[in-house]
């Protein structure tokens, strides 16, 4: 009853970038290390996310789409230890009440794949389909048949820029996995899935972003910092490559951009930032993870001895650095 309104109050879908947002961690919890995303007109008309993970079997198939079928939360006290990725059991009802959805997939086991269509919430029998082991999900025409909430989108390029924002994001924190972005029939970019972070970053961001950073490796127990940071002279002019992420998850946090750049001080110029991919691992309980599935503002327990894990981290990579 609780649970299951406050997870009702967060709603999964919001626009293009929160459907790939999701299908991604259903794609990474099937095991898949290769992922690709497709999108057509910014993600409104289309959206097709191919991975090849494990696959659903058939008769799991009309069930993934009910609502909470597949929740993992028991009780409330396990909102404030969500760890693993989709957590909520009803992204894919949430997905298919807002677009047409088709689905083609096969298990290693299976020799024969499955295609499933749902329509507003009301799906049609499984197929028979020819198609590789993992998954495809298509979404297309998303809020079709919610006109008050397609008034909300904003123009092509402006959701579709975000839903490249959600694959890189993903990307850098997951690069063991290897992803493939197509924009309106152009490739956008394919990292390497080496599992090195430094090759995500070359890929994303370019040859000389990747080859001038500075490795972060910090224990502050309870909490770890680790990842890379930017040279001092390699500085930005503005903060948009200043990536954070607490226990795995991308986050927006002023007290680490505040940590990071106090480490720089004295050594950056007046109206520089640096870069940084920080990886910041601390127990859950010590985050407020928000329950709404879309923000990513965190607020932490002991904001200062993040803060200090932060400054610290940085600072003495920098001192540690030499070049
Ligand atoms: P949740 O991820 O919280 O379980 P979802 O609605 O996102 O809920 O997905 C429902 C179920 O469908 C998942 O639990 C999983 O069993 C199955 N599923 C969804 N996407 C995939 C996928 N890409 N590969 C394999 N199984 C999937
Ligand atoms: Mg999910």
């Amino acid at each position: 009853g609780h649970v299951a309104e406050l997870i009702a109050a967060g709603e999964v879908v919001e626009r293009p970038s929160s459907i790939v947002k999701e299908l991604i961690e259903n794609a990474i919890d099937a095991g898949a290390n290769a992922i690709t995303v497709e999108i057509g007109e910014g993600g409104i008309r289309l959206i097709r996310i191919t991975d090849n993970g494990g696959g659903i079997g058939r008769e799991d198939v009309p069930t993934a789409f009910l609502r909470h079928a597949t929740s993992k939360i028991a009780c409330e006290e396990d909102l404030s230890h969500i760890g693993t990725l989709g957590f909520r059991g009803e992204a894919l009802a949430a997905i298919a009440a807002v677009c047409r959805v088709e689905l083609l997939t096969r298990t290693p086991d299976s020799q024969l794949g499955t295609r499933y269509c749902i329509e507003g919430g009301v799906g049609g029998e499984c197929e028979d389909a020819g198609c590789p082991q993992g998954t495809t999900i298509i979404a297309r025409d998303i809020f079709y048949n919610t006109p008050a909430r397609m008034k909300f989108l904003k123009k092509n390029v402006t959701e579709g820029n975000a839903v490249e924002s959600v694959v890189q994001k993903t990307a850098l924190s997951h690069p063991q996995i290897s992803f493939r972005f197509i924009r309106d029939g152009v490739d956008k970019l394919h990292t390497p899935g080496t599992g090195r972070l430094k090759d995500a970053v070359r890929e994303l961001f370019g040859r000389s972003v990747a080859d001038n950073l500075i490795e972060v490796s910090h224990e502050a127990p309870p909490y770890r910092v680790s990842g890379y940071i930017s040279k001092p002279q390699y500085a930005k002019s503005n903060r948009t490559l200043q990536h954070f992420y607490v226990n795995g998850r991308f986050v927006k946090t002023k007290t680490g951009m505040a940590a990071l750049e106090q480490g720089y001080k004295n050594v950056l110029m007046a109206g520089k930032f640096p870069a940084c991919f920080l990886f910041i691992e601390m127990p859950n309980e010590l985050v407020d993870v928000n329950v709404h599935p879309a923000k990513i503002e965190v607020r932490f327990a002991a904001e200062n001895d993040v803060f200090r894990a932060v400054y610290t981290a940085a600072k003495s990579a920098i001192l540690n650095f030499s070049d």
